[in-house]
Order: structure tokens, then sequence, then C-alpha cells
């Protein structure tokens, strides 16, 4: 089995051959045929290192307007350092999208920068829950057009304590979207958050 049987567009299948991506990994070959088919709410049982980012990746950037100038695509990690690889990944993955800008947000770092990039077209934001609520608060992001929420690490996220971020950013963005939940373990408070939050969600497990 390889990337082409899986519904992606040409320009990502040539990120992938220039990244050598050959052979999806079992998670990419079971979520990108379900990601990639409309929307829908999707749980995502995976160990960090499975190639979830690409599993989420490639369908999200697939899905974007590229001609709609707003945010569309909001991903929450639980840290600085996954924010920023999974914004790197989605790059690449984007090289042969050129008008696609992902921007990352993340505490640690100087938020004016941050403003400054978003000021910009900036069709996928990847956000830690904390540095997000401070660039809500002072509406440097909008998220009333956001289609695709993905949640990196869930478990991770609540572990450190952001469930009361992670309701705030998510009043914050339409009703009507798709979430996308990737976590390694699902205890209670993470089927809390599926309850809340998604409606028939799709699961899949590697
Ligand atoms: P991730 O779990 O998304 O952080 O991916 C783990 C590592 O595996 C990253 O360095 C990816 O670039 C790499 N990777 C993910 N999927 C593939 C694939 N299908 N083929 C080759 N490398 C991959």
């Amino acid at each position: 089995s390889n990337f082409s049987q899986l519904g992606l567009s040409s320009s990502l299948l040539d990120a992938l051959q220039d990244l050598d991506f050959k052979t999806p990994s079992e998670i990419q070959r079971k979520a990108i045929p379900i990601l990639t088919d409309g929307p829908c709410d999707f749980i995502g049982l995976a160990q960090t290192g499975t190639g979830k980012t690409a599993a989420f990746g490639l369908p999200l950037l697939e899905s974007l307007d590229i001609e709609n100038p707003s945010t569309q695509a909001l991903i929450l990690s639980p840290t600085r350092e996954l924010a920023q690889q999974t914004a790197k990944g989605l790059q690449s993955f984007a090289k042969f999208l050129p008008k696609i800008r992902i921007q990352a947000v993340y505490g640690g770092a100087a938020i004016t920068e941050q403003i400054r990039g978003l000021k910009k077209e900036t069709h996928v934001i990847v956000a830690t829950p904390g540095r997000l609520i401070d660039l809500i608060k002072r509406k440097s992001v909008k998220l009333n057009n956001i289609e695709k929420v993905v949640l990196d690490e869930a478990d991770e996220m609540l572990n450190m304590g952001f469930k009361e971020d992670l309701n705030k950013i998510l009043a914050f963005t339409p009703q009507e979207k798709s979430t996308w939940l990737f976590s390694a373990t699902m205890p209670p408070a993470i089927k809390s958050i599926v309850h809340e939050y998604m409606q028939d969600p799709v699961e899949v497990s590697v």
C-alpha cells in the first residue's frame, strides 16, 4: 500500500516523495481515507512517533480553501516543542502548496513576533493553549471561521491542566466543525471531552 491510494492530491504526493515517505504508517493508512472523505469527528488512538502528524496533517491541508484568507484549521498541542514540530511537519507537506500559511504560536517566546505573523493571511494555526488564550484576549486571532480543530496528544493536554483553557478556546470556534482528537490513552477525562465536543466520532486505534 502506498500514499497514492489514500485519496491525496498530487501536490501532497509530490511533497511526500521529496520527504522520502514511501509507505504510509498504520495510523496514516487507517485515518487518511476517513479524514479526506468529508467532515467528521474523529478519534485516533495512537502513541507519539506513529506518524500521526501526517495522518491528520495531510487531510487537513487537502481540505483548505486557498482562496479563503481566513484561519480554517486550529491544531492544539500540549507543548511548545510539539507545536513547533507539527508546524514544521505541515510546512514540509505543504511544500507545493505555496499559498498556504501556517503559523505556530506557543509560550516561552516573544508574543510580538507571533502577533506580526498572525496579521498576515494565516490558514492554519498550531498553538499551545495558554498562548492562544493570550492571543485571543489581544484580538490577534479570529477563530470564527475554523472548520477543523485537532486536539493533538489530548491526554497530555489534560495532564498539563489545560482543560479549562480548552473549554475557553473551543467556545470561540463555530459549533459546526470537525474535531479530530488524537490521544495515546482514553481516560475518563478524554471520554468526557469526546462527549462534550464531538458527535458520532469515528474511532481508529493502532
Ligand atoms: P510523528 O509521529 O508524526 O511525529 O512522526 C514520527 C516520525 O516519523 C517523523 O520524523 C516523521 O517525519 C516520520 N514519518 C511519519 N510517517 C512516515 C512515513 N510514512 N514514512 C517515513 N517517515 C515517516
